[in-house]
């Protein structure tokens, strides 16, 4: 198909679904996508300056900073604010030749799961919408798309666009993906540039990929996971250079691209929580199966310390969230508060006051709660024994992870490796142990997209446990991906693959077999 009309489908559909679905805080406006479609079909056409993504429409969820459009993070405090300049992420996309479709809904600055804390309204599962489009959709009871880049997850699966780019801390890319039917990647941390990307949890927050296929993941990743100066967490060219030494060591070279004898598939017990209800067990059984029927060697393993992943993420990102917006003062962008305006700026005293008027309109209520529970453990007297015992406990796990791995991680054997090489001692060199495993496979959510009447009257606490499958995999900055694997009461539900550090690109080849 040509550009236009490709982009003209994209457009119809979003005009179609999505007042029901509400994926979309803003789009762009149509004769800039057209024109911009007809200069990419002329490129196309004259075969001269051709683009890997010419033509290709793709939405931003609304954290990446856009110089064309708003970026409000789905809050008020933002609901005005232009950047002044493009995320990185975004200029390499737009430099490969694709087209910004519009910016996404999402839980404010990305805190929640469910897409219900967005100041542009909540994000509704796609699913049922369009495949019944001629029913009554109030027949039914509404579903959540997840969050918290629930408005790109739900854009895709409506084919509103051909990809979007989300944002995973714990699970947000993920999680939703799962929900809506559609491939959800989280790269390994620091190889796609966060420059641009608005802050939630610096340590955790990851660029996220979701498409509907594992191979339009992958051309997506090869265009954005390039190093920038602009990121200091951006991994360096040369640790890049020695990732891919260990990749092209990796036994799993000797096979066939789709023959995954070789392949060792580790299954974490600790997964097996209380909440998983008995059709997801099945799935992840079903999951299990069909890698080992393609070759692969099943094997039991343990990581200990994950039992404790879900409480330490929510110490930590909230501690470090507390931290990132406490720029939001009103003073330097977004909302500032005119309540008694004139007579605070007059008085020094009440400077406080201002920004205390300004975060109390401009943030929502989970958005305050992470704040005051982020501020809590940072203070002196708790700060010992919440915030220093969940960094601790986040470096076991990453032990865990370490030891259970087969490939070892490039980051741990990086020095070691010149010393070694300086010495002219090769031994112990191998970047692979004999045990391990390659990747990890698991479901991604304890159930299907709830209803939203299942959050009403309920304990806040009780929708974190939607994250405890997604989350070891922020912590530890290891790639995840989540793949649609069957349906369950028709509505998609997917399987989660986690393997090393750096190691994604076993992650893309094992995800294209399951899909
Ligand atoms: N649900 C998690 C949270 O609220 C994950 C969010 C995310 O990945 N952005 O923190």
């Amino acid at each position: 198909v040509s550009a236009t009309t490709l982009v003209q489908d994209c457009l119809s559909r979003l005009k179609k679904y999505n007042a029901q679905v509400n994926a979309f805080i803003e789009i762009q406006k149509e004769e800039v996508i057209l024109q911009k479609a007809r200069e990419a079909e002329n490129r196309i056409n004259e075969g001269i300056n051709n683009k890997l993504l010419d033509g290709i429409p793709i939405a931003y969820k609304d954290n990446f900073c856009t110089q064309d459009l708003t970026t409000t993070c789905g809050s008020n405090m933002l609901r005005n604010f232009t950047s002044p300049f493009n995320a990185t992420v975004v200029e390499l996309l737009q430099d490969a030749g694709s087209i910004i479709i519009g910016k996404t809904n999402m839980d404010e600055y990305g805190m929640g799961s469910a897409n219900l804390y967005s100041a542009f309204g909540p994000v509704y599962n796609p699913h049922k919408i369009i495949s019944d489009q001629e029913s009554n959709i109030d027949k039914y009871e509404k579903r959540v798309a997840g969050g918290s880049s629930g408005g790109s997850a739900a854009a895709v699966a409506s084919g509103m666009c051909f990809a979007a780019l989300g944002s995973d801390t714990g699970g947000s890319v993920r999680l939703p993906a799962s929900y809506c039917g559609v491939i959800g990647f989280k790269p390994s941390y620091g190889l796609c540039s966060r420059w641009g990307l608005i802050t939630y949890a610096n340590s955790f927050d990851t660029v996220g990929i979701i498409t509907r296929t594992v191979d339009d993941s992958q051309l997506i990743f090869d265009i954005i996971s390039k190093y920038d100066e602009k990121d200091s967490t951006s991994l360096s060219p040369k640790l890049r250079a020695f990732n891919s030494l260990i990749s092209y060591n990796s036994p799993l070279n000797k096979n066939e691209p789709l023959d995954l004898s070789g392949l060792r598939v580790g299954v974490p017990k600790e997964y097996m929580v209380s909440e998983l209800s008995e059709p997801i067990i099945k799935l992840w059984k079903k999951g299990i199966s069909f890698l080992k029927s393609q070759g692969a060697t099943i094997i039991s393993v343990s990581c200990q310390n994950i039992k404790y992943a879900l409480s330490t993420y929510y110490i930590l990102a909230p501690a470090e969230a507390s931290s990132n917006l406490a720029r939001y003062d009103g003073i330097r962008y977004g909302h500032q508060s005119e309540k008694n305006l004139s007579q605070l700026i007059n008085n020094n005293e009440n400077t406080e006051l201002l920004y205390a008027n300004t975060r109390d309109e401009g943030f929502g209520i989970e958005v305050k709660r992470r704040i005051m529970l982020g501020t809590f453990t940072l203070t002196t007297g708790s700060y010992e024994n919440y915030y220093l015992r969940a960094q601790k406990i986040r470096k076991l796990i990453q032990l865990d992870f370490n030891k259970i791995f087969r490939r070892q991680n490039p980051l741990q054997q990086y020095f070691q490796y010149f010393i070694n090489q300086n010495n002219n001692n090769n031994s112990n060199n191998s970047f692979y142990k004999k045990e391990g495993v390659d990747v990890l496979i698991t479901p991604v959510t304890i159930s299907i997209s709830p209803k939203i009447s299942d959050y009403n009257n309920n304990n806040f606490l009780n929708f974190y446990v939607n994250d405890i499958f997604t989350i070891p995999a922020n912590l530890v900055g290891i790639p995840a991906i989540s793949i649609p694997f069957g349906k369950l009461h028709n509505y998609p539900i997917g399987l989660q693959l986690m393997s090393q550090y750096g190691d994604d690109l076993t992650l893309f080849k094992v995800a294209k077999t399951l899909e």
